[in-house]
């Protein structure tokens, strides 16, 4: 048996635009096609430097809706994309997208706590920010990222760190039910005892297997946390970062932090203590009490930060801490994972993002990964763990097609240069270029994940970001 790396979709093609059309009269203006004056408004991603031209844009309201679209679509040879926010548009749109129905969970957004289950319940298309107020109406806190408007599902399918993710692991892990229209259109629920092939396969495989209306995760008893940044000038960065990396693995797994180099465009928009600057910042979260804070911190602290922001704060102030864009923005990135940061990684670090060199990454990000994001979770999805010792993510604007290639020269020249401390592993969640998405998985995990895609979408209907193959039975060896 081989994994299967091409379409191979047997359900036989329309010419999209009829197919499109067969979808609007079923859902009327919910359905916009090419040559409509609402397209260009209906097909842009979160990431405005992503230029995806599907065949429509459904915008469902409620499961029913989608598990019509996703019939339809079957019945007329489109297949579909499930999209929350474009966040992660880049590697789908590079597919290409002829005939592809984006279905855009946009207008399916409830969250809603359930104290009495210790749960917090979603609909598919829900940003973090609403399910975090809910989990904070009660006092508790859910495993959301840096970012207010990332969509719950396409962070959660794929993983998911966050600023507890060294104590509380992977957000996917927190996972209790999936609920998802799966091929033949049918909505299945996946949890522990129900699908529980497919509850493995989700929870780190991505929107590989159907559109998600719906998500149950735990929420946690954290109503507060000892968090906060700490920032350097230029002068300091150095210094900074070599101390971090040197605390970094061995701190308790009750703080997770990020280091970044910020270099800002000196515009209104952006605080004073940023704008026109390259600073090092390094932000996180303790779970403790503000004792536990500070003698965690005390050897970062001593490196005499000129602003210091860490004390007690809301747990649901963490999701704005990071400081990351909201609303849509041009961006071109690229990442790595790593093994660790001796000083030969650290030198190549500064030689491509440190003070003094001219590079167009706003961002260089070293994510301290460890603790409970190194240990399998029991009873854990495809991915329920992350070998690595720290993520490396660059990024920058690009307004223009040449100022993103220039950003995404500099972003694969330090992904290359850290070549010899990377695992050679990806996380899926940072990769926003095309990538053989196994690289985000275990071989053996591999395999059984295209299984289980065979098995849920014999016909390639669904299109991730992703790609997880499904396998076919022609002797080829596997890969
Ligand atoms: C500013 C920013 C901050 C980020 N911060 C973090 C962070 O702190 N930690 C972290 O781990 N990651 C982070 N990420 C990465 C983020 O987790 C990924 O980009 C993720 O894919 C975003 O999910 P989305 O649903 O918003 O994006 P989308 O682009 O809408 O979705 C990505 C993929 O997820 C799948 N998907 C989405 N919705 C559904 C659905 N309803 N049903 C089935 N499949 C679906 C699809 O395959 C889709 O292609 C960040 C990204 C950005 C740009």
């Amino acid at each position: 048996m081989s994994i299967d790396n091409d379409l191979d979709l047997t359900t036989g093609t329309t010419d999209p635009l009829a197919a499109g059309h067969a979808l609007r009269g079923l859902l009327g203006d919910r359905v916009v096609l090419p040559g409509d004056e609402q397209y260009d408004a209906a097909r842009v991603a979160w990431n405005l430097a992503v230029d995806q031209r599907p065949a429509a844009v459904a915008v469902p309201r409620s499961a029913a809706e989608v598990a019509t679209i996703v019939r339809m679509a079957a019945e007329t040879g489109l297949r579909v994309a499930p999209q929350s926010t474009g966040h992660n548009a880049g590697p789908l749109a590079a597919q290409g997208l002829d005939d592809v129905v984006i279905v855009r969970m946009s207008e399916m957004t409830m969250a809603i706590a359930d104290p009495t289950r210790g749960i917090v319940r979603v609909e598919g298309g829900t940003l973090w920010e609403p399910a975090v107020d809910a989990a904070a109406a009660h006092g508790k806190a859910v495993l959301h990222g840096s970012s207010p408007d990332v969509g719950i599902a396409g962070y959660s399918l794929g993983g998911g760190i966050g600023w507890y993710a060294r104590k509380l692991g992977l957000a996917t892990n927190s996972l209790t039910a999936v609920e998802i229209v799966v091929a033949d259109g049918t909505l299945v629920r996946a949890d522990a005892s129900h699908n529980a092939e497919l509850f493995w396969a989700l929870r780190g495989g991505g929107g590989n297997f159907g559109v998600v209306t719906a998500l149950e995760f735990r929420m946690y008893d954290i109503p507060t946390a000892y968090a906060g940044m700490m920032l350097w000038g230029p002068e300091h960065i150095e210094k900074v970062l070599r101390e971090w990396a040197a605390w970094a693995p061995g701190a308790p797994d009750e703080i997770t932090t990020a280091f970044r180099v910020l270099r800002m465009p000196p515009l209104p928009e952006i605080p004073e203590f940023l704008a026109g600057r390259t600073v090092a910042v390094i932000d996180g979260a303790v779970l403790g009490s503000d004792e536990d804070g500070a003698e965690i911190l005390a050897g970062l602290r001593a490196l005499r930060p000129e602003l210091d922001t860490f004390g007690r704060v809301p747990a649901k102030s963490l999701v704005r801490l990071h400081m990351d864009p909201e609303g849509g923005m041009p961006g071109v990135s690229d990442s790595a994972m790593l093994e660790g940061l001796p000083d030969g990684a650290i030198d190549t670090f500064l030689q491509h993002a440190g003070p003094g060199v001219e590079t167009p990454l706003a961002i260089a990000e070293l994510r301290q990964l460890g603790g409970a994001l190194g240990r399998a979770h029991e009873g854990g999805g495809v991915l329920s763990s992350l070998d690595a010792q720290f993520g490396a993510f660059q990024a920058g604007m690009a307004m223009t097609p040449e100022m993103g290639a220039a950003v995404h020269g500099a972003a694969t020249a330090l992904t290359g240069a850290l070549a010899p401390y990377s695992t050679g592993a990806a996380y899926l969640n940072f990769a926003e270029n095309p990538i053989d998405a196994r690289r985000g998985y275990r071989p053996e995990a591999w395999r059984q994940l295209a299984g289980v895609r065979s098995a849920v979408d014999p016909h390639g209907l669904f299109v991730a970001n992703h790609r997880v193959p499904r396998l076919f039975e022609d002797g080829q060896p596997t890969t």
